[in-house]
């Protein structure tokens, strides 16, 4: 039996910055510090990506961390753990204004699901390691499962439904996370690795294929519902996934892409598009034949393109 594909939401920031005037790229906390400044500019962008189609939101708590939110809003540890809270009340109630309105909404999810989105440590470094993972070699598993654990316990204990493990730049954090899961076994979530432009490996070097089917082996029998990669060019994204079901017919191994738009971000000129970015969408079928059952965009991508996705991923069933 095909397993049903859900649609995600796109880049929170890019829709965010839709609502508000204040720069969002380049501030330490990224979207996170909206959680104090602005709820109800987090509120209408969930909204958007529902009222778009996305039948899984995440919450804005990517960046967000104890330490962050310590050194550059000098709160406490219970004043920062309250703010993972609040991105989840947040996603609850755009997706509680989204049921009253949803009889008059076409091509919409019935039933929304919230997923708390973790961000690897190397995001709250705020010098793009996420992209490189150079990080992982000066901490230890235990530092790194003793980082996760409060912010996914905070979130678990908020009522997410699921857990979007987000742009994991290494080995080391992965596998700290998977083992992490463990002490929380009645929560999924997917495990989404921050990629190389090779087709092969993720940030570290690492061959994405070899980490991700070791995950996904070593977690507890269905706790990781996907294994994937977000915030890559979409043109990068098929190499890596090509073979991974290449003889699985009955049961195939889930995976989850949300990429980008395709332009590239410096420190120095923001996002710029080059000549060779490709729209996500032309590959939409050819991911969903490699087994992608979660699908949808990371930065750049804005509410409208979560209804180019939904359109296309409906095509591909009537196929
Ligand atoms: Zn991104």
């Amino acid at each position: 039996m095909m397993q049903q594909v859900k649609i995600l939401d796109g880049g929170f920031s890019t829709q965010l910055a839709t609502h508000v005037n204040d720069t969002i790229d380049g501030d330490p906390l990224w979207t996170a510090r909206f959680l104090v400044t602005n709820p109800e500019a987090i509120v209408a962008t969930h909204l958007d990506f529902l009222k778009a189609g996305a039948d899984i939101i995440l919450t804005n708590s990517y960046q967000a961390s104890i330490d962050g939110f310590s050194k550059y809003m000098n709160m406490t540890e219970e004043e920062s753990l309250n703010l993972f809270s609040k991105s989840v009340e947040y996603a609850k109630e755009a997706v509680n204004l989204f049921k009253k309105d949803v009889k008059n909404l076409k091509n919409v999810s019935e039933n929304p699901l919230i997923a708390g989105s973790i961000g690897p440590y190397g995001a709250c470094l705020h010098d793009g390691s996420e992209y490189t993972g150079k990080y992982c070699s000066l901490v230890t598993e235990e530092i790194l499962m003793d980082w996760h654990r409060p912010r996914i316990r905070q979130l678990i204990a908020s009522g997410v439904d699921l857990l979007a493990i987000e742009t994991i730049p290494c080995k080391k954090e992965a596998e700290a996370l998977v083992k992490l899961l463990k002490e929380f076994p009645n929560i999924k979530a997917w495990l989404s690795f921050s990629c190389r432009n090779d087709g092969e490996n993720i940030a570290d070097g690492s061959n994405f294929q070899n980490v991700a089917m070791q995950c996904y082996k070593e977690a507890l029998q269905g706790q990781i519902l996907a294994v994937g990669m977000n915030c890559i060019a979409p043109q990068n994204v098929s190499p890596l996934l090509r073979g991974i079901n290449a003889n699985n017919k009955q049961e195939i191994v889930p995976l989850v892409v949300y990429p980008n738009s395709g332009e590239t971000y410096t420190v120095e000129t923001g996002w710029m598009k080059t000549n060779d970015s490709c729209s996500l969408n032309q590959f939409i079928h050819e991911w969903l034949n490699l087994g992608v059952r979660y699908i949808g965009g990371c930065c750049r991508t804005h509410a409208e393109d979560v209804v180019k996705i939904r359109a296309e991923v409906q095509n591909w069933k009537c196929a």
